[in-house]
């Protein structure tokens, strides 16, 4: 087996001077990810564990849901010439997993008591003869002699155990067979061993590594921040009408779950839903097993948009595009809330959470906990007690939930939670972004909704806005320099502020006298849509919305016939994000199309041509051309266009002679908003005494070049990369500071 080492660029690469055993074509993993997976780079400890799998160093990996863990054994079990087997306990996890890597093209099987017996022989033929990379067991089909014996006719080079926790008895699903797996491993002591879940406290993760033996060095733990969900907690007045309010402004397409506590609230909901016209259908533990199936897939194949569920629903569900979770009523404990929310935004982009909390939802609870084994009613109570007070907690929801989950998150606001959003002060020059927002409302004569004015500002081809004549107004695609997203955010705050008013009957925006004032050269003040603290924005903020939406629409019809033909859910041909990007930069040849998120080579040799015919048929009926895509590597937001009032007094004063904390006393502002104004400064090409903010950092002096020397490598764009690389020893608020110092020296 060849060695691995990883280079200084962050790729793996087979150790040049050990060559063992011929390999078959000098692939690495970086590049199975783009070709195979056709993903541009890896995600936080995906290349470390491959890393450590490829030289077979037994691993444990905890990982929150969606942060990939599956591409962590699939990859090096596409490089090993024998077998993988991966252990599941879910039959309809295992059945989804070899459908996507079918799609991909790789061969991979599975076995477990839902197949027949004919198809069950002919698997285990193909086993012997090799023909799999990939097999999926269930623990008890693993744990059968035969099986056994089979795999001792193979080489077997890793065995994956997914749901690892399973294997403990502190852990909240602990299955028996899966502590027989220990011995497994000692019948196959060549085979690496690779356990991975998505929860696990450290007792629990005590637990798995001394069963199967493991040494502590090879645990890798991932932050459990999911940035692309945005947070809020709103009080419950009405549910149904509230449901309702949120789905009417979600695009009818959307993908999204609503979570209910009984099965009562289900049907009813579900009825309002379907009621009013939206394509809903319920899920709940009283309904036969056949519904139940048929209306899950029926959500996992995009043909309803809408399920309406109690906590039954969910588990082994893999849908990426999830694009909300809504509680209509409060979950149990800070786990099950974490859990259920989890199964929103597995691709990476935006994606929902909205719970609704009323009193007599907790006395509810209280209720159904006083039914259960008194044993446990005390934990109960007490863990019922730390949701209530996440819900009702006013500082940053994020920041709350990692440290429920024993993280130390980042001192600053999230920005992606409705707390971070109400509280964090109003300081960046929006005058301009204003001015163009508002001039545009005036020139459509305030007869439009926000979706639409950016629409025209971003110079989107929509067949409504060109039957409107818009693209000729001067305000036409003057506003690129923010997303759909980030324009949303702004039309939020110019509301706010009273620059519009909206009309709620026919959802459009009028200009206020505020609002005129702005027109004629008011200066505003708010609050730049603008991510920080190296969120991974390129995936998490990118837009959602493609900029021919005439085009996306085609395409996904295209997609889902696809789809239906071959018995795939949608998002297993290509998820949402490839049709955004082919829907904005428009390839129209397969080296460009080969360059979209997500399009790796199989996928674009079967089907890509239908895709591509389709952009060049539009191209041509709409005059337009195929446009570059810009490299991930570039954050696709500019930096604040001009420096606030607010940043000019405060660097000025710095400057001065006053610290710091003299700042921070007589502004009455947080030490990190002084901070960030200052960075802003510098950002603007302006110079600040260098070795005075030295003086207010609390970093040793090693420690300080430590973090010189991870800015270099890493740039300033994102602190997250130098936080990891620094292995999070040292914390936003110093990394900000450092970032300050690092630009001045640069
Ligand atoms: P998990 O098992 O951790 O819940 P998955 O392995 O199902 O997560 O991955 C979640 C989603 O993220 C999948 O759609 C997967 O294809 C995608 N994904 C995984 N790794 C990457 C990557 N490096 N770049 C982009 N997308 C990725
Ligand atoms: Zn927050």
């Amino acid at each position: 087996m060849a060695v691995w080492h990883i280079e200084e660029d962050g790729s793996l690469q087979p150790h040049a001077t050990v060559a063992n055993r011929p390999r078959p074509a000098a692939h690495t993993p970086a590049e199975i990810l783009r070709h195979t997976f056709g993903y541009p780079e890896f995600r936080p400890l995906q290349a470390d564990i491959i890393h450590n799998a490829l030289n077979r160093r037994d691993t444990l990996a905890i990982m929150p849901t969606g942060s990939g863990k599956s591409l962590c054994y699939q990859i090096p079990a596409l490089l090993f010439d024998g077998l993988t087997v991966v252990v599941s306990p879910l039959i309809s996890l295992m059945q989804d997993q070899v459908m996507q890597l079918h799609a991909l093209g790789v061969s991979a099987a599975y076995l477990n008591s839902s197949l027949d017996y004919a198809t069950y022989g002919q698997t285990v033929q193909d086993i012997r003869a090799g023909r799999y990379k990939l097999l999926y067991a269930a623990p008890e089909t693993l744990l059968r002699d035969e099986t056994l014996n089979l795999l001792s006719q193979t080489q077997l080079d890793a065995l994956v155990i997914d749901e690892a926790h399973c294997i403990s008895s502190w852990g909240h699903d602990f299955r028996p067979e899966y502590r027989q797996i220990a011995a497994v491993r000692q019948r196959f002591p060549s085979a690496v061993c690779l356990a991975f879940t998505a929860t696990a406290t450290p007792r629990v993760q005590q637990d798995i590594k001394q069963t199967l033996h493991f040494r502590d060095e090879n645990e890798f733990l991932a932050s459990f921040d999911r940035p692309n969900l945005f947070l809020e907690v709103l009080p419950k007045r009405d549910a149904i009408a509230q449901v309702l309010a949120f789905v009417r402004e979600r695009p009818s397409t959307e993908s999204g779950i609503i979570y209910c506590a009984t099965r009562k609230q289900v049907d009813n909901i579900t009825a309002a839903l379907r009621h009013a016209g939206f394509n809903a259908l319920p899920y709940h533990g009283g309904m036969d097993s056949e519904t139940r199936a048929a209306n899950q897939n029926a959500f996992i194949y995009d043909k309803v948009p809408i399920m309406v569920a109690t906590i039954a629903f969910g588990m082994g569900i893999n849908k990426p595009d999830v694009r909300y979770v809504l509680h209509a009523d409060l979950p149990k404990d800070v786990e099950s809330y974490y859990q259920q929310i989890g199964r929103a935004g597995r691709d990476g982009l935006p994606a929902h959470c909205r719970l609704l909390l009323s009193l007599g939802d907790v006395f509810t609870q209280r209720k159904l906990i006083e039914s259960n084994d008194p044993a446990e009613q005390a934990g109960q109570h007490a863990r019922l007690d730390e949701m209530v007070r996440w819900a009702q907690a006013a500082d940053c929801r994020r920041n709350r939930l990692l440290a429920y989950f024993g993280e130390t998150a980042s001192p600053t606001t999230c920005d992606q939670c409705d707390n971070c959003r109400q509280t964090e002060h109003a300081t960046a020059d929006l005058t301009i972004a204003a001015q163009k927002f508002l001039s545009c409302v005036k020139r459509t004569g305030g007869r439009f909704g926000a979706s639409h004015i950016i629409k025209i500002l971003r110079g989107s081809r929509d067949k409504k806005l060109l039957q409107w004549g818009h693209d000729k107004l001067s305000t036409y695609n003057i506003g690129q320099e923010f997303s759909n997203h980030e324009w949303q955010f702004l039309a939020q705050q110019f509301v706010q502020m009273d620059l519009l008013e909206p009309d709620l009957q026919y959802q459009t925006l009028k200009l206020t006298a505020e609002g005129e004032a702005v027109l004629k050269g008011k200066p505003v003040a708010g609050r730049l849509p603008h991510w920080e603290d190296g969120s991974p924005r390129k995936e998490s903020a990118a837009d959602l919305s493609p900029r021919h939406p005439e085009l996306f629409e085609v395409l996904r019809r295209k997609r889902a016939e696809l789809a239906a033909e071959l018995n795939y859910p949608p998002y297993a041909i290509f998820p949402d994000r490839t049709l955004i990007e082919m829907a904005t930069y428009l390839p129209q040849s397969p080296a460009s199309l080969a360059n979209v998120h997500g399009v790796g080579e199989l996928k674009l040799k079967r089907y890509g041509e239908p895709f591509i015919k389709l952009i060049q048929w539009y191209c041509r009926n709409n005059g337009l051309a195929e446009e570059a895509r810009p490299t991930t590597a570039v954050p696709s937001s500019p930096p604040p266009t001009s420096l606030s009032p607010r940043a000019l007094q405060m660097a000025q004063a710095f400057t001065n002679g006053r610290t710091i904390p003299d700042l921070v006393r007589e502004q009455g502002v947080k030490r990190q908003t002084i901070i960030s104004h200052l960075g802003d400064y510098v950002k603007a090409g302006h110079k600040l005494p260098a070795e005075r903010l030295q003086e207010e950092s609390e970093l040793t002096a090693e420690q300080q070049a430590a973090v010189m020397t991870a800015f270099d490598t890493h740039g300033g764009d994102y602190l997250r990369p130098i936080y990891d690389a620094l292995q999070g020893q040292v914390d936003y608020d110093e990394l900000h500071l450092w970032r300050i110092i690092w630009i001045i020296g640069a």
